[in-house]
Protein backbone atom coordinates (compact mmCIF):
# COMPACT_ATOMS: atom_id res chain seq x y z
CA UNK A 1 0.00 0.00 0.00
CA UNK A 2 0.91 3.43 -0.79
CA UNK A 3 0.93 5.91 2.65
CA UNK A 4 1.85 9.59 2.56
CA UNK A 5 2.99 10.75 5.95
CA UNK A 6 2.91 14.30 6.84
CA UNK A 7 4.64 15.39 9.61
CA UNK A 8 7.28 18.27 10.55
CA UNK A 9 9.32 16.40 13.31
CA UNK A 10 11.72 14.85 11.29
CA UNK A 11 12.58 12.11 14.40
CA UNK A 12 8.71 10.92 14.51
CA UNK A 13 8.32 11.01 10.74
CA UNK A 14 11.03 8.97 9.94
CA UNK A 15 10.49 6.56 13.28
CA UNK A 16 6.59 6.11 11.42
CA UNK A 17 8.04 5.90 7.91
CA UNK A 18 10.90 2.87 8.74
CA UNK A 19 8.51 0.81 10.86
CA UNK A 20 5.62 0.90 7.53
CA UNK A 21 8.48 0.55 4.89
CA UNK A 22 9.29 -2.53 7.39
CA UNK A 23 5.66 -4.14 7.12
CA UNK A 24 5.73 -3.52 3.35
CA UNK A 25 4.19 -0.42 2.72
CA UNK A 26 5.87 2.42 0.08
CA UNK A 27 6.17 6.03 2.29
CA UNK A 28 6.15 9.28 1.45
CA UNK A 29 7.08 11.98 4.05
CA UNK A 30 6.21 15.73 3.71
CA UNK A 31 7.27 18.04 6.43
CA UNK A 32 4.79 20.60 5.94
CA UNK A 33 1.16 20.85 5.36
CA UNK A 34 1.26 22.78 2.03
CA UNK A 35 3.37 20.45 0.26
CA UNK A 36 2.14 17.57 2.17
CA UNK A 37 -1.57 18.86 0.87
CA UNK A 38 -0.11 19.11 -2.72
CA UNK A 39 1.51 15.48 -2.52
CA UNK A 40 -1.93 14.13 -1.21
CA UNK A 41 -3.86 16.06 -4.17
CA UNK A 42 -1.37 14.70 -7.33
CA UNK A 43 -0.39 10.78 -6.02
CA UNK A 44 -2.74 8.35 -5.51
CA UNK A 45 -2.66 7.22 -1.37
CA UNK A 46 -4.22 4.24 0.18
CA UNK A 47 -3.86 6.16 3.20
CA UNK A 48 -2.48 9.99 4.84
CA UNK A 49 -1.18 9.86 8.05
CA UNK A 50 -1.74 13.74 8.90
CA UNK A 51 -0.01 15.72 11.96
CA UNK A 52 -1.93 18.42 13.30
CA UNK A 53 0.40 21.14 14.22
CA UNK A 54 2.27 21.59 11.38
CA UNK A 55 4.46 24.56 9.11
CA UNK A 56 2.62 26.45 6.61
CA UNK A 57 -0.80 24.89 7.05
CA UNK A 58 -2.35 22.77 9.33
CA UNK A 59 -4.01 19.33 9.34
CA UNK A 60 -7.24 20.37 10.04
CA UNK A 61 -6.97 22.99 7.14
CA UNK A 62 -5.47 20.24 5.07
CA UNK A 63 -7.71 17.60 5.56
CA UNK A 64 -10.63 20.37 5.31
CA UNK A 65 -9.33 21.19 1.61
CA UNK A 66 -8.27 17.66 0.24
CA UNK A 67 -11.83 16.34 1.05
CA UNK A 68 -13.07 19.62 -0.47
CA UNK A 69 -11.39 18.44 -3.80
CA UNK A 70 -12.69 15.22 -3.78
CA UNK A 71 -10.23 13.07 -2.25
CA UNK A 72 -11.65 10.32 -0.07
CA UNK A 73 -8.28 8.77 1.15
CA UNK A 74 -8.34 8.12 4.69
CA UNK A 75 -6.80 10.06 7.20
CA UNK A 76 -5.97 9.11 10.36
CA UNK A 77 -4.73 12.34 12.24
CA UNK A 78 -1.88 12.78 15.06
CA UNK A 79 -1.88 15.02 17.40
CA UNK A 80 0.25 16.01 20.82
CA UNK A 81 -3.13 16.92 22.55
CA UNK A 82 -5.71 13.93 23.88
CA UNK A 83 -8.32 15.94 24.13
CA UNK A 84 -12.14 15.40 23.27
CA UNK A 85 -12.08 18.98 21.74
CA UNK A 86 -9.09 18.22 19.41
CA UNK A 87 -10.82 14.51 18.04
CA UNK A 88 -13.85 16.19 17.15
CA UNK A 89 -12.26 18.67 15.14
CA UNK A 90 -10.34 16.17 13.73
CA UNK A 91 -13.19 14.21 12.53
CA UNK A 92 -15.53 17.12 11.51
CA UNK A 93 -12.73 18.18 8.92
CA UNK A 94 -12.51 14.81 7.46
CA UNK A 95 -10.34 12.66 9.47
CA UNK A 96 -11.29 9.04 9.89
CA UNK A 97 -9.26 8.28 12.85
CA UNK A 98 -7.18 9.96 15.18
CA UNK A 99 -4.19 9.04 17.46
CA UNK A 100 -2.89 11.11 20.50
CA UNK A 101 1.37 11.57 20.75
CA UNK A 102 3.40 9.72 22.28
CA UNK A 103 2.01 6.68 21.14
CA UNK A 104 3.02 2.70 20.90
CA UNK A 105 4.09 1.75 16.57
CA UNK A 106 1.73 -1.27 17.68
CA UNK A 107 -1.18 1.20 18.37
CA UNK A 108 -0.31 2.96 15.14
CA UNK A 109 -0.03 -0.11 13.10
CA UNK A 110 -3.06 -1.13 14.54
CA UNK A 111 -5.40 1.74 13.25
CA UNK A 112 -3.23 1.75 9.61
CA UNK A 113 -4.28 -1.82 9.16
CA UNK A 114 -7.80 -1.22 10.17
CA UNK A 115 -7.91 1.54 7.43
CA UNK A 116 -6.80 0.07 4.92
CA UNK A 117 -8.61 -2.93 5.65
CA UNK A 118 -12.15 -0.34 5.39
CA UNK A 119 -10.48 0.85 2.45
CA UNK A 120 -9.38 -2.19 0.19
CA UNK A 121 -13.26 -2.78 1.16
CA UNK A 122 -15.01 0.40 -0.23
CA UNK A 123 -12.47 -0.13 -3.45
CA UNK A 124 -14.18 -3.80 -3.90
CA UNK A 125 -17.04 -3.20 -6.13
CA UNK A 126 -20.48 -5.41 -7.02
CA UNK A 127 -19.55 -8.43 -8.46
CA UNK A 128 -21.95 -9.56 -10.94
CA UNK A 129 -23.44 -11.62 -13.58
CA UNK A 130 -26.62 -11.30 -15.59
CA UNK A 131 -29.28 -10.28 -12.76
CA UNK A 132 -26.90 -11.62 -9.87
CA UNK A 133 -25.27 -9.72 -7.77
CA UNK A 134 -22.88 -10.21 -4.83
CA UNK A 135 -21.98 -7.41 -2.51
CA UNK A 136 -18.44 -8.22 -1.02
CA UNK A 137 -18.67 -5.06 1.39
CA UNK A 138 -22.38 -5.95 2.84
CA UNK A 139 -21.93 -9.54 1.93
CA UNK A 140 -25.14 -9.17 0.62
CA UNK A 141 -26.53 -11.32 -2.92
CA UNK A 142 -29.55 -10.32 -4.86
CA UNK A 143 -30.84 -11.81 -7.80
CA UNK A 144 -33.05 -9.38 -9.72
CA UNK A 145 -32.75 -7.56 -6.99
CA UNK A 146 -34.65 -10.30 -4.89
CA UNK A 147 -32.18 -10.69 -1.51
CA UNK A 148 -31.14 -14.47 -1.14
CA UNK A 149 -30.13 -15.50 1.91
CA UNK A 150 -26.63 -17.78 1.90
CA UNK A 151 -24.76 -19.52 4.52
CA UNK A 152 -20.85 -18.39 5.16
CA UNK A 153 -19.73 -21.65 2.74
CA UNK A 154 -22.25 -21.18 0.04
CA UNK A 155 -21.70 -17.09 0.23
CA UNK A 156 -18.00 -18.05 -0.36
CA UNK A 157 -18.13 -20.67 -2.91
CA UNK A 158 -20.48 -18.20 -4.91
CA UNK A 159 -17.81 -14.90 -4.79
CA UNK A 160 -15.44 -17.66 -5.67
CA UNK A 161 -17.59 -18.44 -8.81
CA UNK A 162 -18.23 -14.85 -9.57
CA UNK A 163 -14.53 -13.84 -9.71
CA UNK A 164 -13.91 -16.68 -12.19
CA UNK A 165 -16.92 -16.02 -14.29
CA UNK A 166 -17.17 -18.14 -17.93
CA UNK A 167 -14.10 -20.16 -16.49
CA UNK A 168 -14.29 -23.87 -15.96
CA UNK A 169 -13.75 -24.69 -12.31
CA UNK A 170 -12.75 -28.17 -11.40
CA UNK A 171 -13.62 -29.52 -8.41
CA UNK A 172 -10.04 -29.54 -6.77
CA UNK A 173 -9.43 -25.77 -7.96
CA UNK A 174 -12.86 -25.12 -5.79
CA UNK A 175 -11.75 -27.43 -3.01
CA UNK A 176 -8.19 -25.24 -2.26
CA UNK A 177 -9.89 -21.72 -2.73
CA UNK A 178 -13.40 -21.90 -0.85
CA UNK A 179 -12.25 -24.90 1.58
CA UNK A 180 -8.72 -25.15 1.86
CA UNK A 181 -5.36 -26.77 0.62
CA UNK A 182 -6.07 -30.46 2.49
CA UNK A 183 -9.59 -30.67 0.81
CA UNK A 184 -10.28 -34.11 -0.55
CA UNK A 185 -11.33 -33.65 -4.09
CA UNK A 186 -13.27 -37.28 -4.29
CA UNK A 187 -15.38 -35.91 -1.39
CA UNK A 188 -18.90 -35.19 -2.47
CA UNK A 189 -19.05 -31.74 -0.28
CA UNK A 190 -18.87 -28.94 -3.25
CA UNK A 191 -21.35 -31.12 -5.64
CA UNK A 192 -23.89 -30.84 -2.44
CA UNK A 193 -23.30 -27.21 -1.77
CA UNK A 194 -23.64 -26.28 -5.60
CA UNK A 195 -26.80 -28.35 -5.73
CA UNK A 196 -27.98 -25.95 -2.22
CA UNK A 197 -26.83 -22.76 -4.75
CA UNK A 198 -28.77 -23.44 -7.75
CA UNK A 199 -31.45 -23.78 -5.63
CA UNK A 200 -31.05 -20.31 -4.40
CA UNK A 201 -29.67 -18.29 -7.02
CA UNK A 202 -30.98 -20.25 -10.20
CA UNK A 203 -34.41 -21.52 -9.27
CA UNK A 204 -37.23 -19.30 -10.43
CA UNK A 205 -35.07 -17.23 -12.29
CA UNK A 206 -33.87 -17.21 -16.19
CA UNK A 207 -31.01 -18.35 -17.17
CA UNK A 208 -29.27 -20.89 -15.53
CA UNK A 209 -25.89 -19.34 -14.03
CA UNK A 210 -24.52 -22.16 -12.94
CA UNK A 211 -23.89 -25.35 -15.49
CA UNK A 212 -21.80 -28.31 -15.11
CA UNK A 213 -19.67 -29.89 -17.44
CA UNK A 214 -19.21 -33.49 -16.60
CA UNK A 215 -16.19 -35.06 -15.75
CA UNK A 216 -14.55 -30.90 -15.25
CA UNK A 217 -16.13 -29.54 -12.93
CA UNK A 218 -18.67 -26.11 -12.82
CA UNK A 219 -18.97 -23.18 -14.65
CA UNK A 220 -20.59 -19.99 -14.08
CA UNK A 221 -22.26 -18.55 -16.70
CA UNK A 222 -25.70 -16.60 -18.43
CA UNK A 223 -24.51 -18.60 -21.54
CA UNK A 224 -24.89 -22.44 -21.90
CA UNK A 225 -22.37 -23.72 -22.12
CA UNK A 226 -21.66 -26.57 -25.03
CA UNK A 227 -20.53 -29.80 -22.84
CA1 LIG B 1 3.93 18.83 14.43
Amino acid sequence: MKILVVEDEERVAQFIQKGLQEEGHAVDVSADGEDGGFLAEVNDYDLIILDLMLPKKNGLQVCREIREHGIITPVLMLTARDSVEDKVRGLDAGADDYLAKPFAFEELLARVRALLRRQSETKTPTLKIADLELDPMSRQVTRSGKAIRVTTKEYALLEYLLRNPNKVLSRTLIGEHVWDMNFDPESNVIDVYISHLRTKIDKGFEPALIHTLRGQGYILSDNAPHS
